[in-house]
């Protein structure tokens, strides 16, 4: 049987790296699709996303990579694939998976998605919690692979200036500058 793992990957995490290789341990093959989000800029070309995962996952036989930004469900047909695998984390992705689960059921009822709950390990990690400690100096190298952190530093030290504005003068005596803040919850 043949999976695809369909995601964004703004870079690929451990978190991902871990579905990927369980995901290689139950089916044949398993080919991580790398789509663009319309709701989101990514911090990397899909090129370079793609040479991320390559580069992740050469220990692994059965994986191939490709992108594709139309919908899932005619790449699915396309190339044969059964299987739709996503990783469930906390409860707030639940919602937005089984609602996306529906909807390509609605259009291909005979491709099937599958949930992989996250490791433990995992649970917290998402691709936006990566770049958001990253841009303000922190460790990264435990939540991906090296070559990855590499890439993600390497970013942040060409837009610097844009990443991470000067907080605001104050206008006036009293007035205190806007510190930015060193996570948004999400
Ligand atoms: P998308 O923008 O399509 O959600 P992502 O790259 O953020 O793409 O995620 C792709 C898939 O991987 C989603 O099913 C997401 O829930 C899952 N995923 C992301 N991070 C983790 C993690 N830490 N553990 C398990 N699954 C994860």
């Amino acid at each position: 049987m043949i999976a695809i793992y369909p995601g964004s990957f703004d870079p690929i995490t451990l978190g991902h790296l871990d579905i990927i290789t369980r995901g290689s341990r139950l089916f044949e093959r398993v080919i991580v699709l790398v789509s663009s989000n319309p709701n989101k800029v990514p911090m990397f070309s899909t090129v370079e996303r793609i040479g991320q995962i390559e580069q992740s996952v050469s220990h692994l036989t059965n994986i191939d990579i490709d992108h594709y930004d139309g919908l899932t469900i005619t790449y699915a047909r396309q190339h044969q694939a059964q299987i739709l695998l996503r990783g469930l984390r906390v409860l707030s992705d639940f919602e937005k998976e089984l609602q996306m689960a529906h909807t390509n059921k609605t259009l291909a009822d005979d491709i099937e998605t599958l949930f992989l709950s996250t490791s433990t390990e995992y649970s917290f990690l998402s691709s936006s919690l990566v770049k958001e400690i990253a841009r303000f100096g922190g460790p990264i190298d435990h939540l991906v692979p090296h070559h990855v952190a590499r890439d993600v530093y390497q970013c942040y030290a060409q837009t610097q200036p844009a990443a991470m504005p000067r907080p605001a003068r104050p206008k006036s005596v009293g007035t205190s500058p806007s510190v930015p803040k060193p996570m948004d919850h999400r």
